[in-house]
C-alpha cells in the first residue's frame, strides 16, 4: 500500500506517519526528515537547501522528487510507503506518478488532515523533540512528567527544529495554501482523497486512517 498523507505544517503528518510505522511495518518517507538530514550533514543538496528551509520556503521539485526517487529505488518491493511532505507541488505530484510507476507501484490513498491554521501555529511554534528517540514533546500541551527526562527513553537532550518559529511557520502555511492544496483536485478525479480531522486527539486521528486503509 502506498499512501500520501496531506496536510499544512503541525497537521500531525509526521506523527501519524510514526503510528503506521509501527503498526503496520510501513516506511515513512518524509522529505522534510531527508533535507534536515541532508543539511546537517553538508552534502551539496543540504548546502543549496538550508537557507531555503530556514525561510519556509519550497526546495526545488527537481531536489526533492530525486530523494524520493532514491529512496524508493532502496526499498523493498513488498513494503508500503507513507509520503510525509510530498508531494508539495503540481510539479511534484506529476513526478511522483512517474516514479511510482517506475518501481512498480500505485497510490492507493490520499489523506488529508483537515486543521484550523490559527491553532497550527500554537502546534508548531511549541514543539520540540528527544534528540535521541525523536519522542515529540510540546511546551503547552505535553511536557516530559519528569522536567528535562525524555518519558520514552531517559535522554536528557531535546531539540527543535530552526523553521518552527512564528514567521517562518506562517511562510509555511502560504506555501500550502499556495502550492499544496491545489494538488488536490488532481487526486480527487481519480477519486481516492478522503478528509480526516486533524483537530481530533491522536488516537482519534489513527483511527480514522485506519478506517481509510481498510477501505476499498
Ligand atoms: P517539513 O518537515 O515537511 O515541514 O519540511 C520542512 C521544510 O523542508 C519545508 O518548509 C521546505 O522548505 C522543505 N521541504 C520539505 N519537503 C518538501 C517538498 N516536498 N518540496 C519542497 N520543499 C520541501
Amino acid at each position: 500500500m502506498n499512501i500520501i498523507l496531506l496536510g499544512p505544517p503541525g497537521a500531525g503528518k509526521g506523527t501519524q506517519a510514526n503510528l503506521l510505522v509501527e503498526h503496520h511495518g510501513m516506511r515513512q518517507l518524509s522529505t522534510g526528515d531527508m533535507l534536515r538530514a541532508a543539511v546537517k550533514a553538508e552534502t551539496p543538496v543540504g548546502l543549496e537547501a538550508k537557507a531555503v528551509m530556514e525561510r519556509g520556503e519550497l526546495v526545488s521539485d527537481e531536489i526533492v522528487s530525486a530523494l524520493i526517487d532514491a529512496e524508493l529505488a532502496a526499498m523493498g518491493d513488498g513494503v508500503g510507503a507513507i509520503f510525509d511532505g510530498y508531494p508539495r507541488t503540481e510539479a511534484q505530484a506529476r513526478s511522483l506518478d512517474e516514479i511510482l510507476a517506475k518501481h512498480d507501484r500505485k497510490l492507493d490513498h490520499v489523506i488529508e488532515l483537515v486543521v484550523d491554521e490559527e491553532a497550527l501555529v500554537d502546534r508548531v511554534t511549541g514543539r520540540f523533540t528527544c534528540a535521541k528517540c525523536g519522542e515529540g514533546y510540546h511546551d503547552r500541551h505535553k511536557l516530559p512528567s519528569s522536567t528535562g527526562v525524555c518519558d520514552k527513553c531517559g535522554s536528557t537532550e531535546f531539540k527543535r527544529r530552526p523553521d518552527d518559529n512564528e514567521q517562518t511557520v506562517r511562510t509555511r502555511m502560504q506555501e500550502y495554501r499556495a502550492k499544496t492544496a491545489p494538488i488536490l483536485p488532481f487526486y480527487e478525479e481519480r477519486g481516492i482523497v478522503q478528509r480526516v480531522d486533524g483537530m481530533a486527539s491522536i488516537d482519534a486521528v489513527t483511527t480514522a486512517i485506519e478506517k481509510v486503509l481498510a477501505s476499498a
